[in-house]
C-alpha cells in the first residue's frame, strides 16, 4: 500500500492518459510503480547454462581396487556380450591412474 507523502492518506489506482497511476485526494499523483515492478520480473527466457570446467567420468563411482596404482575407488560399467543369456561383463576404470581392467568374478 501506499500513502500520500503530502496528507498520509491512502492512494488509490487509477488511469491518466493511459497511464497507470496512484492518485490522492488532495490532488497528489504518482507512477503506479507496484505494477512495473511486476513486469520487470518477467523472465528474460535465458535458460542458466552450467558449465562443465571438470571432465567427468559419467559412469557410477564403486569400491575396487586398481591392480596397477593400488587405488580403491573405480568408475564401473556393465557390458553385454555377444550372447543375449551370457552375464554382463564389470569392467573397471581407476579413478586415480584411468587403468582399465574386467571384473572376472
Ligand atoms: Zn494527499
Ligand atoms: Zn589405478
Amino acid at each position: 500500500m501506499l500513502f500520500c507523502p503530502k496528507c498520509k492518506s491512502l492512494l488509490r489506482p487509477g488511469v491518466k492518459d493511459s497511464k497507470r497511476v496512484m492518485s490522492c485526494s488532495c490532488g497528489f499523483q504518482t507512477a503506479d510503480l507496484s505494477k512495473a515492478k511486476v513486469s520487470e520480473k518477467v523472465n528474460t527466457g535465458e535458460p542458466k547454462i552450467e558449465v562443465i570446467t571438470k571432465e567427468e567420468d559419467p559412469n557410477p563411482l564403486t569400491e575396487a581396487e586398481c591392480p596397477k596404482c593400488g587405488h580403491n575407488k573405480a568408475h564401473y560399467w556393465l557390458i553385454q556380450t555377444r550372447a543375449a543369456d551370457e552375464a554382463e561383463t564389470k569392467f573397471y576404470k581407476c579413478e586415480k591412474c584411468k587403468h582399465q581392467w574386467r571384473d572376472y568374478t
